[in-house]
């Protein structure tokens, strides 16, 4: 029941079909609800496995997704943040979810709206960044201390760049940034910022008081 494909391969597993012009909003799409398997393993380095969030909506029509959130997890495993996102009490949900190894699991569809950011608000002002975000979560215990590990680095990059082809994304934000009212969040804590000024896109981090 699990899918799994190379990271690269993220639109085959959506569907090219679907893959819609700048402002241009797709038909919905039902939700697959895979389970999650059992026992639980993890995909593997680059490899994704969807597993469906009963936790998302519909992007409102219009919405152009353009910015790419980055969370830590807080909980230490991707199958506990899995399963966390699999409980509809939870309310919580993120498009991707990389493991410390590397491995991927999705939540959601990028067409559809993960429900990770909360109120927010970017540097621009706009506020509800759910409706024009990716959210991407990393296990990470968020003590500041515990480390990104590279191929982890690895997957979240591969991610953003498959991303950058499918949507015309204008930046990077911390989910500290954009989380209102400023303190609120403060993940991803101790995040290697450095590692993705590659992509020549603006990032935000910090607490946004503007
Ligand atoms: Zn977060």
């Amino acid at each position: 029941m699990v899918r799994f494909a190379l990271a690269l391969a993220i639109a085959a597993a959506q569907g090219v079909a679907q893959t819609p012009k700048a402002g241009e909003i797709v038909g919905y799409v039902p939700d697959p609800r895979i389970p999650m398997p059992s026992p639980w393993k993890d995909p593997g380095y680059l490899q994704i496995a969807w597993i469906q969030s009963p936790n998302y909506g519909q992007r409102p029509v219009g919405s152009v997704v353009d910015t790419i959130v980055v969370h830590s997890t807080v909980i230490p495993t991707l199958e506990k943040t899995t399963e966390a996102f699999q409980r509809v009490a939870s309310q919580v949900s993120a498009h991707f979810t990389i493991g410390k190894d590397g491995s991927i699991v999705q939540n959601v569809s990028t067409f559809d709206r993960a429900w990770h950011a909360g109120v927010s608000k970017d540097a621009s002002g706009r506020q509800n960044l759910n409706h024009y975000s990716i959210g991407i979560e990393l296990v990470n215990l968020n003590d500041g201390k515990d480390p990104y590990p590279e191929k982890q680095l690895q997957a979240l990059c591969g991610i953003i760049a498959e991303m950058r082809r499918r949507f015309p994304i204008k930046q990077i934000v911390s989910h500290e940034y954009i989380a209102q009212p400023p303190g609120r969040k403060n993940d991803p804590k101790a995040f290697p910022w450095d590692r993705l000024k590659y992509f020549g896109l603006p990032i935000y981090t910090g607490e946004n008081h503007g």
